[in-house]
């Protein structure tokens, strides 16, 4: 990513979120990882039952080992040893968890958020169950709007989260989603097939639960 003098950085974010809490969202700015898990400890109540979508930023954030630490009820979907069905049932158990963890593909300075997932346990948790959900978003996701949004998936979200998900798809060879080469591609262009990770897209405008979705800004470049 093209690196952004930090006044510039500055000013995309206070517009930024600006904008979410005018969409009824809460909206924060940390300086680095380690600020974001101290702002974690003070929204995350110990006890409260915590579970999160597969992500990049997350990892980096090192959120895992401190969900292990006993203070919460944690639903680890990534335990080693679970079976699929074992998997699947803490991607269904999420929909009543007190705190949903996740980083967003991207987020508009309009205040929009813009998710594409293809199993879609990530995106349905972000629009409804989890009473409360936290976004953890280094700068390099935020967007001037929702065009931007859908091409930084198309040339980068998507082709890096097949990389690293082992999914056989056009874009993690060449980087960069086949419908590109359409004059005006659509949602359903693109590949086809099981290792399709486009299948739903997801922006979260306005919100009707004020303060539901809480987007943690971080001024560091974490995640695809
Ligand atoms: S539609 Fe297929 S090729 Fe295009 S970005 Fe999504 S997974 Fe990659």
């Amino acid at each position: 990513m093209e690196k952004i003098p930090m006044e510039i950085l500055e000013l995309r974010i206070k517009k930024t979120i600006e904008n979410l809490k005018k969409n009824n969202m809460e909206a924060y700015c940390c300086e680095n990882t380690a600020e974001a898990l101290e702002l974690f400890k003070k929204l995350v109540k110990p006890g409260d039952t915590v579970t999160h979508g597969g992500s990049e930023t997350l990892k980096q954030l090192g959120i895992r080992e401190l969900l292990k630490s006993g203070e919460y009820n944690y639903l680890d979907r990534d335990k080693s040893g679970l079976t699929r069905e074992e998997i699947e049932e803490i991607y269904r158990k999420a929909y009543f968890a007190d705190v949903y963890l996740t980083s967003s593909n991207a987020v508009t300075e309009n205040g929009e958020l813009y998710n594409v997932d293809g199993n879609s346990n990530r995106i349905s948790a972000i629009l409804y169950g989890p009473k409360s959900v936290i976004m953890f978003v280094g700068y390099n996701k935020l967007v001037r709007n929702l065009d931007e949004a859908i091409m930084r998936v198309k040339t980068l979200a998507a082709p890096a989260n097949t990389v690293r998900l082992s999914c056989e798809t056009p874009c993690s060879k060449t980087g960069e989603c086949i419908s590109l080469k359409k004059d005006n591609p659509s949602m359903c262009d693109g590949c086809g097939g099981s290792g399709r990770i486009c299948c739903n897209y997801a922006v979260s405008a306005q919100q009707r639960h004020k303060n539901r979705i809480k987007v943690v800004i971080i001024k560091e470049q974490l995640g695809y």
